[in-house]
């Protein structure tokens, strides 16, 4: 089974483009505010940097999400689309002053804070705006993930958070400075998660946390989980979305709030991830020793992921229904990692037949890079090809 494209309004645009279903990005957000809608403490925010492309991101802001950004460029971003500041959250390790001061500036809701030095110069920058800024503290919960390790955040190796050793010295430096007030805990234990079973170890290490705090008379009204839920890479057409039902069903089983908490998830690549394909040209099939490469136009300056994490990405010949052949996919980048594929099965491939990479909304195009000065892609939606269509008529 292929997925459904416009091929015909796709002959007419430049190749290689990111193409999103917006009927699919949709449903996909319907999805997640019905099934954290059954829980009335549970509130969802979008991670930006999974895919900031504006026309995604107006629709994500329909929905209703808060925004989870990682640099001031991905606050300016949310801002530019619409999400309202005191719904946008702010993690990272390194955050620069004028990232800081722009928080500060737009009075976002929470600044999650990964060190104490980065406290010390959140309550310094807003003393010197007469302002207090809201903060939670990332901790580390020294849980793992059952992920590629470039992409584990939760492990006491990992340069994120504060270690759960530091946490009660931060929370009293916290409550000793005039300029910043403490509201929560922030874990966020890696990514493209499908076992459960990490999800659980992460709500048991905070439920300890939350019994040591509770211990010393500190209560706080916000727990951030982060995201890190995972999509079916093999089989984007049987799974076109994630299992978000059961994903909040774990967690209003196994973490227990206490009363007035609300709990604040922050979801990047199970939103965006599916709807989004990266639609390529084949250049050149050509012939090598015991096997044969189908060349693309697109190379790892547009979808990194496989070179960066090993990652599968299926493959669809949109052009072609002839019996199937084994290729080596790759792209024409001076690199020996720009490689989307090895023995791919595909419908024979010509020169010019257009190739979709599929589950490419999520750390696709906003990971593309310039390199062999390569121009960047463009990314379409499925709304604005069929208003061309509807012009041509
Ligand atoms: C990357 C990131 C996310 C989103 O991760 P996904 O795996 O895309 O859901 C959420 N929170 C933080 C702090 C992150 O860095």
């Amino acid at each position: 089974m292929k997925g459904t494209f416009p091929i015909q309004q796709f002959a007419e645009l430049q190749t290689p483009f990111y193409y999103y279903d917006l009927e699919l990005l949709r449903h996909t957000l319907h999805t997640i505010c019905t099934e954290a809608g059954r829980y009335d403490r549970f509130a969802v925010h979008y991670a930006v940097k999974a895919n900031a492309n504006p026309k995604v991101l107006a629709v994500i802001r329909e929905s209703g999400l808060g925004a989870d950004c990682v640099s001031g460029g991905e606050i300016q971003a949310a801002l530019r689309a619409g999400f309202p500041a005191d719904r946008i959250v702010f993690a990272g390790v390194g955050k620069a002053d004028w990232e800081i001061k722009l928080g500060l500036d737009e009075e976002i809701f929470c600044f999650n804070v990964e060190s104490i030095p980065e406290l010390e110069v959140i309550d310094q920058l807003a003393a010197q705006r007469g302002k207090v800024a809201q903060v939670a503290f990332r901790i580390n919960p020294n849980v793992g993930a059952h992920t590629h390790a470039n992409i584990t955040t939760g492990l006491a190796e990992n340069k994120f958070g504060i270690s759960m050793e530091d946490m009660d010295r931060v929370i009293d430096l916290a409550q000793s400075l005039r300029h910043v007030h403490f509201i929560g805990l922030h874990f966020h234990i890696g990514s493209q998660i499908l076992e459960m079973g990490d999800f659980i170890a992460l709500c048991h290490r905070i439920n300890e946390l939350q019994d040591k705090l509770e211990a010393r008379g500190i209560l706080m009204p916000h727990i951030n989980v982060g995201g890190g839920l995972g999509i079916d890479y093999q089989d984007p057409n049987g799974h076109p979305v994630p299992d978000f039902r059961t994903y909040f069903a774990t967690y209003d089983t196994h973490l227990r709030l206490r009363p007035g908490q609300t709990l604040h998830f922050e979801l990047g690549r199970a939103v965006v991830g599916q709807c989004g394909s990266l639609i390529s040209k084949v250049l050149y099939v050509k012939q090598g020793t015991n096997k044969q490469f189908a060349i693309l136009d697109a190379g790892f300056t547009d979808l990194i992921r496989p070179a960066l994490y090993q990652a599968h990405h299926e493959m669809e010949n949109l052009s072609s229904e002839a019996d199937a052949q084994v290729y080596d996919v790759v792209g024409p980048i001076c690199e020996s990692s720009d490689v989307f594929g090895k023995a791919v099965s595909l419908n024979a491939v010509h020169r010019g037949d257009l190739v979709a990479l599929r589950s490419a909304g999520a750390y696709g195009e906003i990971m593309a890079s310039g390199y062999n000065c390569r121009p960047l892609p463009v990314g379409y939606t499925s709304d604005e090809l069929q208003v061309s269509i509807k012009n041509i008529k």
